[in-house]
């Protein structure tokens, strides 16, 4: 059995599909990229199935158990994670205080954090950090470091509650091309070493197609692709929608929307 496995999903907004039709699946231990132009519907299926949005039609099932429409804090608690934008809090507090505090939900470590809070071991949280690469950093305020070195902590966070599957929309961006690579390659690793399946967007196609297992393509909502990155790279569709040629320039015409976007 998958570890995710997405079925036929659907989101409508105001008639027109963001995301249409879409099945896929994703094993334990494996990078799946989900590639496609701006507007594609890559984000519209993250937040389906991490919580916040709720399909219109479509299953989202984790290892067998569907939890399309469920609230964000019961899907977190079954094993997804994900890299958040940085908390308020975040600023302030040490690396290491950060990672202490991850095993709060994103919404428990703000109400909690002057009152008391169940935070980590130190030993516990050092030996994430020595697995991202920040263990010498412990001690810095999280608002000086590079952002690269952020992007390292947020991992470290979103791996303190120990994800079955994690989401990563676009955590690369705003790096340089070389942070780009090592973050996806750490990634990658710890993907394996920890089992976890990881379903992220990356706009960089050379850091996609060196560290994604499969890909899945995207356009105008529909999966027009997937596969091994040979596959992906030589499919016509793609390249069409890649080197802004032919038709997908064009408006959709969607006979079931009843209007184009
Ligand atoms: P991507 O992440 O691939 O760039 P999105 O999933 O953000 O694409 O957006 C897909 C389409 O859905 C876009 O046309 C976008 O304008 C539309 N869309 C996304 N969120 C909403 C929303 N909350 N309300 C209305 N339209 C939305
Ligand atoms: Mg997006």
């Amino acid at each position: 059995m998958s570890l995710l496995s997405v079925e036929r999903l659907t989101k409508s907004f105001d008639g027109v599909r963001a995301v249409d039709d879409v099945s896929f699946e994703l094993a334990a231990g494996q990078l799946l990229a989900l590639i496609g132009p701006n507007g594609a519907g890559k984000s519209t299926c993250f937040n389906m199935i991490n919580g916040q949005l709720r399909p219109s039609s479509g299953a989202i099932r984790l290892n067998g158990r569907d939890i399309a429409g469920m609230r964000p804090r019961d899907i977190w608690r079954l094993g997804v994670g994900r890299t958040f934008q940085i908390a308020a809090t975040f600023n302030s507090m040490t690396v290491l205080e950060n990672v202490q505090m991850a095993r709060l939900s994103h919404e428990r470590r703000i109400f909690d954090f002057f009152g008391r809070v169940a935070a980590w071991k130190e030993s516990d949280a050092l030996a994430l950090l020595d697995l991202v690469g920040m263990a010498a950093h412990a001690h810095r305020s999280c608002g000086v470091l590079a952002y690269g070195d952020v992007k390292r902590v947020e991992l470290a966070i979103a791996l303190a509650n120990a994800p079955k599957l994690l989401l990563m929309d676009e955590p690369t961006a705003g790096m340089a091309p070389q942070e780009r690579r090592e973050l996806m390659a750490l990634t990658a690793r710890l993907a394996k070493e920890r089992d976890i399946g990881v379903l992220f967007t990356e706009h960089s196609m050379d850091v996609v197609f060196s560290h994604a297992d499969k890909l899945i393509v995207l356009a105008r909502g529909r999966l027009i692709a997937q596969g091994d990155a040979d596959t992906v790279r030589s499919d016509p569709r793609v390249r069409e929608v890649y080197l802004g040629t032919g038709a997908s320039s064009a408006p959709r015409v969607d006979s079931s929307a009843g209007e184009s976007t």
